[in-house]
This record gives structure tokens, sequence and C-alpha cells, in this order.
């Protein structure tokens, strides 16, 4: 079968590959499943790869198959399997369990391991492929009338658990009812995370790079009722003037010092949440220490980090998408602007990712087979 792989730590290697299609013998105790393959898709992290940045490749091999976002349809289950039948449709998570506690009791996003097993990105070969094989217990079932969007589940599965670890650590408060959210950063994390918000009923206000006029994503969110601002034309602080203070900030911007910002604009008793993963060595001058310890103290205030997310992270994902349809019916497949039939066109869907602004792409994925 065709495959997608790269040399991991070596720039500009992505090329297709030949591999032995996999079985469902290959996973033990009867719970393997077969997937057919029908929709992959790309972000950062499979550019930042490509670009040799990081990414491990599976023990005994030199290349790793890329691929962490999927969609697929089962095509054969071993003996133990009754939760999943032929042709239903499924998407699989990412990260396996490795050593530490967290990841003994199933909640390996929470590991303290430094070494990770994650599909198409670290030890693990990923989904850009045309079948994979998986045990029963890593995959989630999609309704058929969500199939269309259920790409968009592993990258809404990170917000899913962002949002939801907020509202498990508001528990603090007894009565913790959020008003209003600030979202910093609207590439596809972004978006999402205004939806989750707006699906959760509060007053929304996102914050990106670009100016307002003829930004796509701006108009999508004005669709479903959040504000876009420009942070070239207003400051974070002057947001606050204009909007009040936030209940919570959900942090995907990529840009380090815009978390230092957003500790300012919490709300008492508010909570900050940072998903962006900032792998340079930035350092910021005139963070005002004393006021940000302070209000911080004296509001009760709370920032946290969040990575990965684990198989209740999907199932809230997928209830989330359903819920998405009811309320803004279609909004979500106007993300998905780039579609690339077929593996063997590659270079045309890494053309798109490498100049996504340009191409004012949203969401770029590969269709492997149709749906
Ligand atoms: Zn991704």
């Amino acid at each position: 079968m065709k495959a997608i792989a790269v040399t991991p730590r070596q720039k500009d290697t992505v090329r297709l590959v030949e591999m032995d299609k996999p079985k469902v013998a290959d996973i033990p105790n009867g719970r393997g499943v077969l997937v057919e393959v029908l929709r992959v898709g790309a972000c950062g992290t499979d550019r930042e790869i490509n670009n040799g940045e990081y990414g491990v490749a599976p023990e005994g091999f030199d290349f790793l198959i890329l691929g962490h976002e999927n969609l697929g349809r089962v095509a054969e289950i071993g003996e133990n399997v009754k939760e999943f039948a032929v042709g239903d449709f499924v998407v699989a998570s990412v990260r396996r369990p490795g050593k530490s506690i967290y990841d003994l009791i199933g909640e390996q996003d929470m590991t303290t391991d430094d070494e990770y097993f994650e599909r198409g990105i670290s030890r693990l070969h990923g989904y850009m492929a045309e079948f994979y094989s998986e045990s029963a217990d890593w995959l989630v079932k999609i309704p058929p009338a969500i199939v269309e969007i259920a790409a968009l589940l592993e990258p809404l599965s990170i917000i899913e658990k962002g949002i939801s670890q907020a509202f498990e650590t508001q528990e603090r408060m007894k009565i913790w009812r959020p008003k209003t959210a600030a979202v910093f950063g609207t590439g596809t994390v972004g978006l999402l995370t205004a939806l989750a918000f707006r699906l959760r009923n509060l007053e929304v206000h996102a914050f990106g790079k670009d100016k307002r006029e003829g930004y796509f994503n701006a108009d999508l969110l004005e669709e479903i009722g959040v504000t876009y601002d420009s942070t070239m034309e207003i400051s974070t602080a002057d947001s606050v003037k204009k909007y009040g203070e936030y209940d919570v900030i959900f942090e995907c911007t990529g840009y380090s010092p815009i978390a230092f910002e957003a500790m300012q604009a919490l709300n008492q008793n508010g909570v900050l949440i940072l998903s962006s993963v900032t792998g340079g060595d930035r350092k910021i001058d005139q963070v005002p220490a004393d006021k940000i310890n302070q209000q911080f103290v004296l509001g009760n205030r709370l920032m946290f980090g969040t990575v990965n997310a684990n198989r209740q992270h999907f199932e809230m994902g997928v209830k989330d998408l359903a819920l998405s349809e009811a309320m803004y019916q279609g909004w979500l497949n106007k993300m998905l602007t780039h579609k690339v039939e077929g593996l063997e066109n590659f270079g045309k869907l890494f053309d798109i990712l490498n100049n996504a602004a340009a191409n004012k792409a949203i969401k770029v994925y590969f269709e492997v087979n149709k749906i």
C-alpha cells in the first residue's frame, strides 16, 4: 500500500513509500481493527516534522509515516472486537501509553515520561496511508451524519481537553458560571475553540494578527456571533476596555508574549488556558510582574497548560461536532478549505501547507478514499 513518509530530523524529505498492508492480527488479543483511511488532515505539526524540527521514527525504521488527524472506515475486525462493525466510521486517537502512572490508567495525555509514543509524530507510524491497524481501545465511533466534518475531530479533541480541564479545575469555586471568553489566535485551533465556547453559550471575542479586511477566518467567526479584532489594531489592554475582562481565555497564537498580556485580561476567578507550543527562546522585557502576581493572588485567578487529549476528549468532540451541526449547520465544512485527492499528490498538499496564508487555507487534507 501507499504511504507518505519523512526521514525525521532532516529537512524536506516527504515522499511516497510502499508498505505492506497492515493486518488485524498485528494487534494482540483479537482486539485488532483494520481501518481503510478516508481522510487525513495536515497541520503545522506535519509541516514542522517535514522541516526536520522534530519527529522520531519507529524502532527498526529510518522513516516515519506522517499523519495524526484522521478519519477512516472499519474494513475488518478481530474476534474480540464487539464495539465496532465492518463499515463503521472511526477516528483514532494519537498518543499511546508509555510507562508513567498516568499512562497506566489510560491518561497518557498527562504522561510524565520524556519519550512520547504518538502516531505520525513520535515512535509510531501515522495515518497518511491507505490502511492502518489499531486496537479497538484507541478508536472512537463517528455517526454517519457528521462524517463529512469528522477529520476535524483530532484537532478539536485538544480544545475539548483544555476546556473540560478548565471546568474541572474551576470546581474549586463551588459556583463558576463563565459568561465571556477570549480566544487569542484564529487559525484552525482558534476557530474550533471559538466554536466550542459558542456551543457553551459564552460571549466570545477572538483576536488574530491579520487585518479584518478580507480575512476569511474573521468572516467565519462573525457568522457564529464571535467578534474579531486584529491585534495590530487593538492592544489586549484596550480590548478589555472595549469588552470587559474575560472569565476564560484560550491562548493558541504560538507567540508567547501574548500569554503575559492574557494574564492581565482575566476576570476575577477567571482561568487562562495555554496551548501554544513555543519552541524558541524568546525573552520579553517590561513584564509588570508585581501587578500580574497581585492580580492572580487577589483575584483567585488561575492559569494552566494543556496538551494532547485522551479518549474521553475525542468522545466530547463527537458530541460537539453534532451540536455544531444542530446550531450552525454547514459551518465546520467551510473550515475544510483545501482537499487533495490521492496520497501521490503529497507535493500539492505540502505546497498548500507551507504557504497556508497565501492560499487562504484553514484545513488542508488528503482524501485517500471516498466517504
Ligand atoms: Zn494536527
